[in-house]
């Protein structure tokens, strides 16, 4: 017998059914994912004298929502008692189980004013959930909006995807079920920056931090110095960028929300949606930050020997050839616009593919 291998980050560990309380009168429930870069999500449940609010309540499903409703009932609470959903942002391992809960208990659905669904007729920016892609520490796995991998298209071109066609029909059978089974809640409550929510008895006040997905939410409860961080910050590794559907730069937007942390002030307890607890919010938002800026140093480094070069050469530079494809392909795009834009980068296009020198 092999002892089965420890996951090297926490992330990856698989979900715990001990529940434990994080902060005072917040309890993580850990649901299972299985999805390659991750082996959880946590759940947060805030207890007030109202019931409960819930947290980003897993993956859409059977087996998610049976372990949200043990886990719940494990903790005391039915759910009759959860009277608020809050979804970090527009992910499936956040959202999953905001329908059910919505129906069974009326509760509202607490989003940023930006939540969205990708699966919006004509927008082109749409979620593959049937291609997780696993790269060294990277989130990105759970879900981030992408332009779909079965017709090709990429604002940066270069060579289509094309599957045979037998698995091409397999996959848009598939689509179909994901869209039914991955449809994101419709919001009963859309806040804006800096509106305040009373949970667990107390008030937390809103923090927008586009980035990882432009909906992003975190929320922040100064009485106590707790930080609900989403996908944010997280503890061991970083969430995915995407290059398309979030505006022209949306690294420096990413940017801004880990400068933005360094603003909050009192933070004590980070309770993040994959990983542990932990308390150096401003250490780990600029280690986040050099992790990129190591990315952007690697990509000049990588242009001055390749000279003009598409985003797929470029992203073979960044990533380990198992995480090369369109989400690798769209991390390096959103690093070479950013340089672009700040004018260390020119681009020119040749029939529809672009080739980027960075100076
Ligand atoms: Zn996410
Ligand atoms: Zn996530």
């Amino acid at each position: 017998m092999v002892a089965p291998a420890r996951p090297a980050k926490q992330e990856q560990e698989p979900a715990s059914d001990t529940i434990t309380e994080v902060a005072p009168g917040v309890l993580r429930l850990q649901l299972p994912i299985s999805l390659p870069g991750l082996g959880h999500v946590n759940c947060y449940a805030l207890e007030d004298d109202r019931g409960v609010a819930v947290v980003d309540p897993g993956l859409p499903g059977p087996a998610s929502e049976k372990a949200l409703l043990g886990r719940l009932a494990a903790a005391g609470f039915s759910v009759g008692h959860v009277h608020t959903v809050v979804v970090t942002h527009s992910h499936p391992d956040h959202f999953g189980g905001a329908n059910r809960l919505r129906r069974e208990s009326g509760a509202e659905i607490v989003t940023h004013r930006l939540f969205r669904n990708w699966w919006d007729p004509g927008d082109d920016a749409e979620l593959d959930p049937a291609d997780p892609v696993d790269r060294d520490g990277v989130d990105t796995t759970d879900g981030a909006p992408g332009r779909s991998v079965f017709d090709g298209t990429t604002p940066w071109g270069g060579e289509r995807v094309r599957l045979p066609r037998s698995m091409r029909t397999r996959a848009l059978a598939m689509r179909t079920v994901a869209r039914r089974r991955f449809m994101p809640p419709q919001p009963t409550v859309r806040v804006e920056e800096a509106e305040v929510l009373r949970l667990a008895g107390r008030d937390w006040v809103a923090v927008h931090t586009p980035g990882h997905t432009p909906d992003h939410l975190c929320l922040f409860d100064p009485a106590e110095g707790v930080l609900l961080s989403g996908d944010h910050v997280l503890p061991t590794i970083t969430p995915h960028i995407s290059g398309v559907g979030a505006g022209p730069d949306p690294l420096a937007g990413f940017f801004a929300s880990l400068e933005r942390m360094h603003t909050l002030e009192g933070v004590r307890t980070v309770l993040p949606a994959h990983g542990h607890p932990f308390a150096d919010l401003g250490e780990r938002a600029d280690a986040i930050r050099r992790h990129h800026d190591e990315r952007l140093a690697t990509l000049r480094a990588a242009s001055a020997g390749l000279g003009p070069a598409t985003v797929a050469e470029l992203s073979r530079e960044l990533f380990s050839p198992r995480a090369w494809g369109p989400m690798a392909e769209s991390e390096t795009y959103a690093h070479l616009e950013h340089l672009r834009l700040a004018g260390h980068a020119t681009r020119a296009e040749t029939a529809g593919t672009l080739r980027y020198t960075v100076a």
